[in-house]
């Protein structure tokens, strides 16, 4: 299960961001996860619970903020929606879009006291 270590690494840069900010806590995470990422935002929220204990972020509510799926497809020259990994254009069916939105897993932001 690899979102153990994903959630490992936020919650180390969240903690670390907090505490070059003097803060006491983390109140919240907020985290963009792309749905054409291979990340199960239910195991995050899982992982977290055992992670966020005993750090800064021990009291912190994760929100998992989900991202569409974007591409640019090369034959139509514009943004089209994207539902799956290498899937074909939408709107003519050609394999040539190059994904652009859907992959991310980022803090978005946080709040800190
Ligand atoms: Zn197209």
């Amino acid at each position: 299960m690899h979102e153990m270590s994903l959630m490992e690494s936020v919650v180390e840069i969240a903690c670390e961001t907090a505490r070059a900010n003097d803060a006491r806590a983390i109140r919240s995470i907020r985290l963009d996860v792309g749905v054409l990422s291979h990340v199960n935002p239910d195991s995050l929220a899982f992982c977290y619970e055992a992670i966020r204990r005993g750090t800064l972020a021990e009291d912190a509510v994760l929100e998992i903020n989900r991202i569409a799926g974007e591409g640019w497809c090369l034959d139509c020259g514009k943004t089209v929606a994207l539902t799956e990994r290498f899937g074909a254009c939408p709107n003519c069916g050609h394999h040539r879009v190059q994904m652009t939105a859907g992959d991310e897993l980022k803090i978005r932001d946080m709040e800190v006291i």
